[in-house]
């Protein structure tokens, strides 16, 4: 999951920044309209904090820019406007949800989990193939498969959408800290990691390659 941060506070932005990394969240810090354009350009996010008031424009026009662009994107307004006229007009813009500032942080992360309900820390259980996100452990039959580190994560992320096909680009964006510092090749060896180590043993198909489209999780087959 990855998030962007939009916010001129630069306290509150590192803050907000160090507590997803703990919840396990990726995410980007902007401190303005601009930056937060730039990062937009280059990368998916599945949800954006944005500030209201920043200091080269107004955070609602981004709200407004993302929905046309990524509907899926969740865009979460801050902003210390705390009457209800501020609020409405928030999500009238197309935010889906408002927070007042002050906020508690635990507050904070519970809406953002949420908002992402398919959210990161769930256990998939699909038949026999238990994929539990949280310890990082995968067990069939009750019996444990040694998948670690980054296939874990392709393959969790690719679990949790279930059905759907992820780009290399999608998964670069969702799992590894700076996408672009890595070649799309990192995918495929991370997808050789799970064939060899989970499908190969087991005698199972869990991901397929949709030809210059991405990978789709596809177990159990047929089903
Ligand atoms: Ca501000």
């Amino acid at each position: 999951m990855r998030i962007l941060i939009v916010e001129d506070e630069v306290t509150l932005n590192k803050t907000l920044a160090e507590g997803l990394k703990e919840f396990g969240y990726q995410s980007d810090e902007a401190e303005s309209l601009k930056d937060a354009l730039y990062y937009l350009d280059i990368r998916n996010y599945d949800l954006i904090l944005a500030d209201w008031m920043l200091p080269d424009g107004n955070g609602l026009e981004l709200v407004s820019q993302v929905k046309q662009k990524t509907p899926k994107t969740i865009v979460i307004v801050l902003s210390a406007r705390d009457d209800k006229d501020s609020e409405i007009e928030a999500l009238r813009a197309g935010a889906d949800d408002y927070i007042r500032k002050p906020f508690d942080f635990d507050v904070l992360i519970a809406r953002i989990e949420a908002r992402l309900r398919f959210g990161g820390s769930r256990i998939i259980e699909i038949e026999e193939l238990i994929i539990n996100p949280e310890e990082e452990k995968i067990t069939y039959k009750d019996k444990e498969i040694e998948l670690k580190g980054k296939p874990f994560e392709v393959l969790s992320h690719l679990a949790r959408h279930k059905d759907q096909i992820v780009s290399k680009d999608q998964l670069l964006d969702a799992i590894w800290e700076e996408p672009e510092l890595v070649t799309p090749n990192v995918i495929e060896v991370a997808i050789n990691q799970i064939r060899q180590k989970l499908d190969k043993p087991l005698g199972i198909q869990t991901i397929e390659t949709v030809r210059r489209r991405g990978y789709r999780f596809c177990y159990p087959k047929g089903a």
